[in-house]
C-alpha cells in the first residue's frame, strides 16, 4: 500500500473490517463481493468494482476486440516462427525428418497410402531387417535419399515397409523401375549380389499390371 497515508490506509482497512471495499473509479463503498480477486494486490480485490470493469468492457468492446485481433495475429507469427526454429532443429539434428515430410507429403498429394512413424521407426524396422540405416542398400555408398521400393509414382505407399536407404546415383538409376529390374541390371553389370534384406521388398513389392498403366 505505498502512496497512501496512514489515515487513508486506516480508513480502507476500518471498511474491509465491515465487509466494504470502496472502487476508485465510481468511488463507492461497496459490498467486497462486488470486487474480482486479485492477487497482486494488497487486499486481494481488484480497485475496480465489477460494474465499472463490466462498463468499461462495454464502451470499449470494439477497442478490445481489436486488440485481442492484434494479439492473435502477432501470436500466430511467433507460433509459425517457433515452429520454423523446431523444424531447423530437426533437420540438423535428424537427416532422415526432412526427407520423410517430403515424401509424405508427395505420396498423400498422390492419394498414395501414408502411414504416420517417425525417423526413429524407421531406423529401427531397417535394423531389424539387418539393413545399415548410415549406407545405400544397393552399393553401400553413404545414405543420401529413402527410396520407396514401390514408386510413390506407382501408388507405392509411405510407410516403413516400403523404404529403404539409398545413396542419389542408385535411386535415381532404380528411378520407376520395378525393383527386380534394377537388380538384375545391376547384377549382370557388376557381378554383385544384393543385399539380403532387399529379396522381401521385391515380393512385396513388385508393381501390378495396373501400376504399369497408370505410369505409361
Ligand atoms: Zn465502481
Ligand atoms: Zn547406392
Amino acid at each position: 500500500m505505498a502512496g497512501i497515508s496512514r489515515a487513508e490506509r486506516a480508513r480502507r482497512q476500518a471498511l474491509l473490517e465491515q465487509g466494504l471495499k470502496e472502487c476508485t473509479k465510481c468511488q463507492k463503498a461497496l459490498p467486497v463481493a462486488e470486487f474480482n480477486r486479485d492477487k497482486a494486490r494488497w487486499d486481494g480485490l481488484d480497485p475496480h468494482c465489477r460494474g465499472c470493469r463490466n462498463s468499461y468492457k462495454a464502451a470499449n468492446r470494439e477497442t478490445l476486440a481489436e486488440y485481442s485481433r492484434e494479439y492473435y495475429a502477432e501470436n500466430q507469427e511467433r507460433c509459425q516462427r517457433l515452429t520454423r526454429e523446431y523444424l531447423r532443429g530437426r533437420r540438423a539434428e535428424d537427416p532422415l525428418f526432412a526427407r520423410l515430410r517430403t515424401a509424405a507429403s508427395k505420396a498423400r498429394r498422390l492419394g498414395n497410402h501414408v502411414e504416420s512413424f517417425t525417423s526413429e521407426d524407421l531406423i529401427h524396422s531397417w535394423r531389424g531387417q539387418g539393413i545399415d540405416p548410415a549406407k545405400c542398400i544397393y552399393c553401400d555408398s553413404p545414405f543420401e535419399q529413402i527410396d520407396h521400393v514401390r514408386p510413390i509414382t506407382l501408388g507405392g505407399p509411405h510407410i516403413p515397409e516400403n523404404l529403404i536407404p539409398s545413396c542419389a546415383a542408385c535411386n535415381s538409376e532404380k528411378r520407376d523401375k520395378p525393383l527386380i529390374d534394377f537388380l538384375a541390371d545391376r547384377a549382370e553389370a557388376e557381378d554383385t549380389e544384393p543385399h539380403p534384406a532387399v529379396g522381401r521388398y521385391v515380393t512385396t513389392w513388385e508393381p501390378t499390371e495396373a501400376d504399369k498403366e497408370t505410369a505409361a
